[in-house]
Formats: C-alpha cells, sequence, structure tokens
C-alpha cells in the first residue's frame, strides 16, 4: 500500500476536504498514474450527496482522469513509464462476459467496477476517484492519451466526451445526418463538437436564446428554442437523431415529435423518473427512444483518437483543487462553460 494525497467527503453534508487513502501494491496488470488534471462532472457531486442512495464514505470522487505512468507490473505491455494516459468512469469488470466480448464493459455482466463509490472485485475495498495525486488501474482500463490532445483540457472527453461520443457513432451522425442536441452543459457542449466535427448537420434545441449563440460558437449549424411552439411545430419529424442531455427530470414528449421516421431519441443525462409520455408518439415513424450510458474502452480509445485528430477539446475552466467546493456549487447553479478541471499539481499546496 502507498499513501497519496486526495480530497473528498467523510458523510453526505460535508464539504469536501484534504484527506490520506491508501492505493494497492501493484499487481502485475497494474499501471501507476500520476494524476495531472481531472474533470469534474455532475455525478462527483450526486454521489457525493448521496442523492442516488449508493454512495459508500469516505469517497474520493472524480473519473475523468488523465495523468503520465509513474510504474507498471511485470505483465503490463500496453503502456511504459512517462506515458501520458487516462482513466473514464471504470476500472475493472470481469473482461469474460458477453458484454465485455463485445466491448461494452460498462455493462459487464458480473458488474463494472466505477473508478470510485463502487468496490473492488477481489478484495471488496471501495475504489478512489481522481482527486488524488495517483491511481492505480488494471492495465486494460488504461487508455492511451494522443501526444497531440492537449492534457489541460481533455479530461472532460473520459465522461462527458465518450457520453456523448457512444451514441453518435451506434447511431451513424455524419454526413446527410440532422443532428439535434437538446441542453448545452458539460454533456450538451460536447454533443454539438463532436457530431459537427462527424461531419453531421447539427441544431441546438434550448430554451435561451444566448445558448442558442455559443452553441453557433461551438460549431451548431442551427438553433431551435424550445419555447417557441411554431418553430417546434415547424421542426416535426426533422430530426435523424437527437442526444437528450438534460440532467433533470423533464418531459421528452415534445423533443420526440422531432424525431424523423425510423429516427432515434436517445436520454444521456437524466438519471431520474421521467414524465409519461403518449406511445402513439413513439409508434408514429417507427421512433426509438433509446438509453445510453458512456462507451467501452474501445470506444472511448477511438474517441480520443478522433479527438485527437480533429483537435476536438472541451471547453474547460482550470482551477486549484482548493476551489472545488466552490466550484461544486457554481456546477450545480450551471455557472460554467462548461467544465471545471482540477489541476492536480495544486494539491500539495
Ligand atoms: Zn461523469
Ligand atoms: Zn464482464
Amino acid at each position: 500500500m502507498s499513501a497519496t494525497l486526495a480530497y473528498g467527503v467523510t458523510a453526505d453534508n460535508v464539504p469536501l476536504t484534504r484527506m490520506l487513502i491508501q492505493r494497492r501494491e501493484l499487481r502485475p496488470d497494474d499501471v501507476e498514474i500520476a494524476i495531472a488534471y481531472c474533470g469534474v462532472c455532475h455525478s462527483d457531486a450526486h454521489m457525493a450527496h448521496n442523492d442516488w442512495k449508493t454512495s459508500i464514505y469516505p469517497m474520493v470522487p472524480g473519473h475523468e482522469i488523465v495523468g503520465h505512468v509513474t510504474a507498471v507490473g511485470s505483465a503490463v505491455t500496453s503502456h511504459a513509464v512517462g506515458d501520458a494516459v487516462a482513466v473514464g468512469c471504470m476500472v475493472d469488470s470481469c473482461l469474460r462476459c458477453a458484454a465485455c466480448a463485445d466491448h461494452e464493459e460498462q455493462h459487464c455482466e458480473n458488474g463494472a467496477v466505477g473508478t470510485y463509490n463502487s468496490r473492488e472485485r477481489d478484495t471488496g475495498k471501495p475504489t478512489a476517484g481522481g482527486y488524488s495525486q495517483r491511481i492505480v488501474v488494471r492495465e486494460h482500463f488504461v487508455l492511451s492519451m494522443p501526444s497531440s490532445l492537449d492534457l489541460r483540457h481533455a479530461a472532460p472527453l473520459l465522461c462527458a466526451g465518450i457520453t456523448l461520443w457512444s451514441p453518435l457513432r451506434r447511431f451513424d451522425a455524419g454526413p446527410g445526418k440532422r443532428v439535434a442536441i437538446v441542453g448545452l452543459g458539460g454533456l450538451g457542449h460536447m454533443g454539438v463538437k463532436l457530431a459537427s466535427a462527424l461531419g453531421a448537420e447539427v441544431t441546438m434545441i434550448t430554451t435561451s436564446p444566448s445558448k442558442g449563440e455559443d452553441a453557433k460558437a461551438l460549431g451548431a449549424h442551427h438553433v431551435l428554442l424550445s419555447t417557441d411552439p411554431e418553430a417546434m411545430t415547424a421542426a416535426a419529424s426533422r430530426f435523424d437523431l437527437i442526444i437528450d442531455t438534460i440532467p433533470v427530470t423533464h418531459d421528452v414528449g415534445p423533443y420526440v415529435g422531432l424525431v424523423a421516421r425510423n429516427g432515434k431519441i436517445v436520454v444521456v443525462g437524466a438519471i431520474e423518473v421521467l414524465a409519461p409520455i403518449h406511445a402513439g408518439m413513439l409508434l408514429r415513424n417507427h421512433r426509438s427512444l433509446v438509453g445510453s450510458a458512456i462507451g467501452g474502452l474501445a470506444a472511448t480509445q477511438e474517441m480520443l483518437n478522433f479527438c485527437a485528430e480533429h483537435q476536438v477539446l472541451p471547453n474547460c475552466e482550470v482551477i486549484a483543487m482548493q476551489d472545488i467546493n466552490t466550484a461544486w456549487a457554481r456546477m450545480q447553479a450551471n455557472d460554467v462553460r462548461y467544465r471545471f478541471v482540477i489541476d492536480m499539481s495544486t494539491l500539495a499546496a
């Protein structure tokens, strides 16, 4: 075991504070990483506050991790000391079941292990995330960072990026496809950037004209104000693919009505009860209402490589570790464009 500095919470109603945690000794297939930057995801605050009633304390959040390899186990072949690497929302799975064989480790039939607030498969010890100086992760779950990706801004690709990339790729967003993104936050802004880089015709659906302008600056071709009934009527059955990033409970019905024949609407943001929808909305046009959760390791690596090639990077506000409690409050008030990233070199200060 080796001690590492971290920031975490000891209960559901207390601020994050500095703490010392233990990382396991390297197993043959383990990689040790010095964390350079960690993105701040809405899930971090939800988990810390026990909003989903699954929280384990003390908890060190963080699942958008980039850094450099500092040591490798004896059997590791894909990463070497000094390599720039990344870790997302998972650190282990069985790698034997049908889901793992299909490169969808996040749906492992034996339970994927979350980067934090989860338990190691063999020891049952709680996992601790990226708000820390170092982390030890099984080789299969460590991604390679292409050298042309700016580490300072890349961390949010590991959750927000793959969450949008996965349905955009699965449902063939690209030239000739009309794609709409609902909601412009950490997820939505990555959706606009990735969908336009993939060559799709991208529409931002928002309640706010100013967010529409922001979305155009990020690459959206059109803006549809969901508060404008005439515009919504005119857009009926227009989109091949809609990605709904709204993070709270809401009525998806008005967006379902915008889906074209054989099109899809994908819910990626809300982990909540949704308002009822009339099934007739789905029957018409053979529409599908689909859920999507992050992506497997192969898809995540594909996304990182694509982002390097096309220089798609999240818009980040880089903060010091000591500012995390303020950052969480601002994130929950939607006062960030579009993602906070912690500069982990500030943790020891
Ligand atoms: Zn996340
Ligand atoms: Zn599995």
